[in-house]
């Protein structure tokens, strides 16, 4: 799960309208909504217009950033289709909350999918509401040349009150723990004891992110505020350059929202990145404020970003329902966020 702190803000795709404009830009959202509406009577615009329609109105604009000059260098891939195989093999393990056999089962496939790698483990036990859980974020760290550390995170558990409803979280769990993996594939590298040419970037694959009864601030993101605990204490933190968060990123109907509880740097160079790829389209069509595993990490002031898509079905409808399935997700998808944030990483190395 993510709360939403505030509704988020949608940047209607609809014909221009010189009134909008002016409306969406001086007035709040409720009275832009209204304004939206007015405009585009008789239209079928809104939540369910094409996620690939280009935003329109000046608002949107505004929480596009410039391009960027940015080199010539080929933009990275990652296979999508072994990426989409393994969201159907972790979602095929079946519900994966804290403390379930499927959860366990997770693991092991996990950790062998990083044989070779430099992998360790953040281990413990969350005293929650529904009593005690053991709960494993997973770390496959990837050296580099330059001295400071690019953090990727990825929730893999499923919600734990939706345990005995046939919630199989193909999207919410199974996408970024199939993300991570394919971009530990990529990270590889050839051979062992090769460092990476850049910053090092390390992948977690964090537990316990949802809640086990309902979301507060202490029943929520064991794993990520266990982690950000212990590298607050060790010094890590100030390691790292960046920090980013894949959540919910196979939905076929892609619209990655802007956070704003992200660093505005980093969300922008994101938006280059996808920009090299044509990607755009599928960035930032909505803002507004998510609690997902990067907030552990904001709170003590490490640079973050939310990469996710809380608009998984007409007006969210799939998201934390057995409807989570995979026929609702595409290798396309997966695609164009994994070979985005392998860009965004390229741009990092460069900074
Ligand atoms: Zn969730």
């Amino acid at each position: 799960m993510k709360r939403q702190t505030n509704t988020l803000e949608v940047f209607p795709r609809v014909p221009l309208c010189p009134l909008w404009l002016k409306i969406c830009v001086a007035l709040p959202l409720a009275i832009a909504l209204a304004g939206t509406q007015a405009c585009t009577k008789g239209t079928s615009a809104g939540a369910t217009a094409s996620a690939t329609e280009k935003p329109e109105s000046a608002a949107a604009t505004s929480v596009q950033p410039e391009s960027a000059p940015t080199d010539n260098a080929p933009l990275p891939h990652i296979d999508s289709k072994r990426a989409f195989q393994y969201t159907r093999e972790v979602t095929a393990f079946g519900p994966r909350y804290m403390g379930s056999e499927n959860h366990k089962k997770l693991e092991r496939y996990i950790v062998d999918h990083l044989k070779g790698d430099q992998v360790e483990d953040d281990s413990f036990t969350a005293d929650t509401v529904e009593g005690k859980f053991p709960v494993r974020n997973i770390i496959a760290k990837f050296p580099g040349t330059k001295d400071g550390v690019i953090v990727i995170l990825g929730h893999y558990d499923t919600v734990y009150p939706l345990r005995n409803s046939g919630f199989v979280g193909a999207n919410d769990g199974g996408s970024s723990t199939a993300i991570l993996l394919e971009f530990a594939n990529q990270l590889r590298g050839g051979g062992s004891g090769k460092r990476r040419d850049g910053y090092s970037v390390w992948l977690v694959w964090t537990d316990g992110e949802e809640a086990v009864q309902k979301w507060t601030d202490t029943d929520s993101l064991y794993g990520a505020r266990h982690l950000a605990e212990k590298w607050e204490n060790d010094g890590t933190l100030k390691k790292i350059k960046a920090l980013m968060v894949m959540d919910m990123i196979g939905d076929a109907d892609l619209n990655i929202d802007r956070n704003t509880n992200g660093a505005p740097w980093l969300l922008d160079l994101i938006y280059t990145a996808a920009e090299r790829g044509g990607y755009q389209s599928h960035f930032y069509a909505r803002e507004g404020s998510i609690e997902d595993d990067h907030i552990p990490f904001v709170k003590r002031g490490v640079p973050s970003a939310d990469v996710i898509d809380l608009d998984y079905g007409y007006n969210n409808v799939f998201w934390h329902s057995p409807q989570d399935t995979m026929d609702k997700l595409s290798p396309k998808s997966l695609e164009i966020v994994g070979n985005t944030i392998l860009e965004t990483i390229r741009l990092l190395d460069q900074r």
